[in-house]
């Protein structure tokens, strides 16, 4: 997620220079043992996650698929659902409770959410979901199942546990909750417009909580900031709602050619066949009326979306409709789509260009990273200022430019990061915002020639200057805040962008262009992108991962950038020559200053010569923080300096440079 706000960008600058006032600069002496110590891992690789990074052979993971049949009354913004759960249990365990996630009722008084972050919103019980029937179908009949709701979570009991290994339970859930203008901390809601309402559903039915071999039950609460963590299933959902609405929703609209006008129905097959964006439903529709094929009553759209986490959609009578043909590897195709009010669409660097900003990033993230498997992408415009789903955005409506890129390239990323490799988002969050803002860097820089490029923004660099010292005062300020390791519900929101997105996304370019190089990095990235796909990966296993494909034993980097805040900081401290005779090379000494190692870059200028690049890796700093090596110069030094392009987190760059007299 990130939300969209006018002044995002001076606001986080404000942040950044906060931060570096109260940054604590006190030295922290390198501790070569401490930084290569060997024990990064607390346990070993085993036959559900292997030492190697990837699934073990016995891995496993419970599954959901979902039936779900709503219908919306506009009138009275009150969504009625009829959720059937397929559940099935791959566990070895009997399973006598299932855990439900229910979002919205972060609306209700007792909900984590208002106790920690008190707000003056509207609260009741009557708020968030209403449930008429709570059944398990049991020896062929429906039977009433006794729950409790914990704020956010309900524990639903069976009658009888339910046995491991692929025996499977139907559960059915009669529910309702009222949509407010901001819901589920503003994971879903509405706004007005002069041409109809935008309705926006997230989070909008009960889905069942992960339970995975390495904690059971996953239950942390919702409380605004940490996302999803859901069991991976097949969608069926089918949403009643006023004719003369359109719905999108994410997966496929499976009956198009009975809901929708002939003409719209006519463009969509257009659109799914070009490159250059369609208009699918005009201004002009907008005003005649022209949307579904019933001009009165209730029109019922039928989606699927197969091997997904969540699905989400959208309504309206305002909304512009275009769409434009996905490429894939092979010839393989998708569609992109996107739907906006007349108001979004009112210059050429507004809506009229998000599908083309996300037929882009799809494109990317499937040529770089992994295909994307869906058959439609779309987004919305809308009051959420940005938040993913997979498949389906809801995007800022008054976003535009290269802030709209962002938001859309951002958003449709998350389908990769964590929605395709299904991380605990509530718990890892580097996981899905900081991975996600690291494929975003590079398909900016990828789309149209770098039209919008480089990637500056909220979430990476926001004073839109160099990275690696951008992040400086970030690591400085959080000498005793949080880790890449910490939830994203266990800090206080106002380090959530530094870290999570900027820190995570940061630290795989270094990763990347600094210590493995793309070429190893991109090949590590992509098998645990591969490998992990609609699983369930852990922070080590992707650690292991990278460490395995990439042949490195990088514990020092995981411990100082991910599971510690340590700084860096590399000096020049001497120069002499061979037998004090410049014609027979120089002795250089570098020392480590602070408690994170790094690999060395060196450049050499001399009295003659073109300038000379020496790389060390970080294995020098495995005896100490000093190292004294001799370069194959012949002529007195006019400089010596360490990290010669600013590629590295330097927290004191001014012992950097050695200048000869
Ligand atoms: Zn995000």
């Amino acid at each position: 997620m990130r939300k969209y706000n006018y002044r995002q960008s001076p606001l986080v600058c404000l942040i950044t220079a906060g931060l570096l006032v109260a940054g604590n600069l006190h030295a922290q002496h390198y501790d070569a043992h401490a930084a290569f110590a060997p024990t990064l891992y607390t346990q070993n690789g085993n036959a559900f996650r292997s030492a190697g990074g990837d699934p073990g052979p016995d891995y496993w993971q419970n599954r959901a698929d979902y039936t779900l049949n709503a219908s919306f009354d506009s009138s009275s913004h009150i969504l009625k659902g009829i959720a059937e759960i397929d559940y099935t249990n791959n566990s070895s365990d009997p399973l006598p409770y299932i855990w439900l996630e229910l979002d919205q009722n972060t609306e209700k008084p007792d909900a984590l959410a208002n106790i920690l972050q008190p707000n003056n919103r509207k609260l009741s019980d009557k708020m968030g979901f209403q449930f008429a029937k709570v059944q398990v179908l049991q020896s062929g009949h429906w039977q009433d199942a006794q729950y409790k709701v914990l704020g956010t979570r309900m524990q639903l009991f069976l009658p009888v546990p339910l046995k491991g290994s692929g025996t499977k339970v139907q559960l059915r859930l009669d529910y309702s909750f009222e949509l407010q203008k901001s819901s589920a901390a503003d994971r879903a809601g509405y706004m007005q417009t002069p041409q109809g309402t935008i309705y926006e559903f997230g989070y909008w039915f009960p889905r069942v909580c992960v339970y995975d071999d390495v904690r059971g039950w996953n239950t942390l609460p919702f409380i605004g900031g940490g996302e999803f963590y859901f069991e991976y299933g097949d969608m069926d959902y089918t949403i009643t709602a006023p004719a003369g609405m359109l719905a999108v929703g994410g997966g496929t609209l499976v009956n198009g050619k009975d809901v929708l006008d002939n003409k719209l129905y006519d463009q969509l097959q257009k659109a799914r066949r070009s490159d250059k964006t369609v208009l699918i439903r005009s201004i002009q529709d907008i005003k005649s009326g022209i949307a579904t094929k019933e001009k009165s009553g209730q029109v019922s759209w039928h989606f699927q979306m197969k091997n997904t986490r969540d699905v989400a959609f959208a309504l309206s009578s305002a909304f512009i409709w275009d769409g434009a043909k996905i490429n894939l590897a092979g010839g393989k195709t998708s569609f992109a789509q996107s739907v906006y009010p007349i108001s979004s669409a009112q210059n050429d660097s507004s809506w009229v260009r998000a599908t083309e900003y996300l037929k882009a990033s799809v494109e990317d993230f499937s040529r770089r990273w992994f295909e994307y498997p869906y058959p439609e992408a779309t987004n919305v415009a809308g009051p959420i200022g940005g938040m993913e789903y997979p498949g389906i955005t809801f995007d800022h409506h008054a976003a535009s430019g290269k802030s709209l890129f962002m938001l859309i390239s951002h958003e449709i990323g998350h389908t990769w990061y964590p929605m395709i490799v299904g991380s605990d988002e509530r718990r890892a969050p580097f996981m899905d915002e900081g991975f996600n803002t690291f494929i975003d860097i590079y398909a900016q820089q990828d789309f149209n020639h770098g039209e919008f490029a480089p990637k500056r923004d909220g979430e990476y660099a926001p004073g839109g200057g160099n990275p690696a010292d951008e992040i400086v005062p970030v690591i400085a300020s959080v000498q005793n805040g949080p880790t890449l390791m910490t939830p994203a519900d266990w800090q206080d929101y106002k380090y959530v962008h530094p870290m999570s997105y900027f820190k995570t996304a940061f630290g795989l370019v270094l990763l990347r262009e600094v210590i493995l190089g793309p070429d190893r990095f991109d090949y590590a990235f992509r098998h645990y992108t591969a490998k992990w796909a609609y699983k369930h990966p852990m922070p080590t296993d992707f650690f292991r991962t990278v460490e395995n494909a990439a042949g490195e034993d990088l514990g020092w980097f995981w411990r100082g950038w991910f599971y510690n805040n340590w700084q860096l900081d590399q000096a020049v401290t001497d120069v002499a020559y061979v037998d004090d005779d410049p014609t027979k090379g120089a002795l250089i000494t570098l020392k480590n200053k602070e408690k994170l190692p790094m690999p060395v870059s060196v450049e050499i200028r001399q009295d003659g010569g073109a300038p000379i690049t020496v790389k060390l890796p970080v294995e020098i700093w495995q005896r100490g923080d000093s190292w004294t090596f001799r370069a194959n110069t012949t002529s007195k030094l006019k400089s010596v300096e360490i990290d010669p392009k600013a590629l590295l987190p330097e927290m004191d760059r001014s012992n950097n440079k050695w200048v000869g007299n």
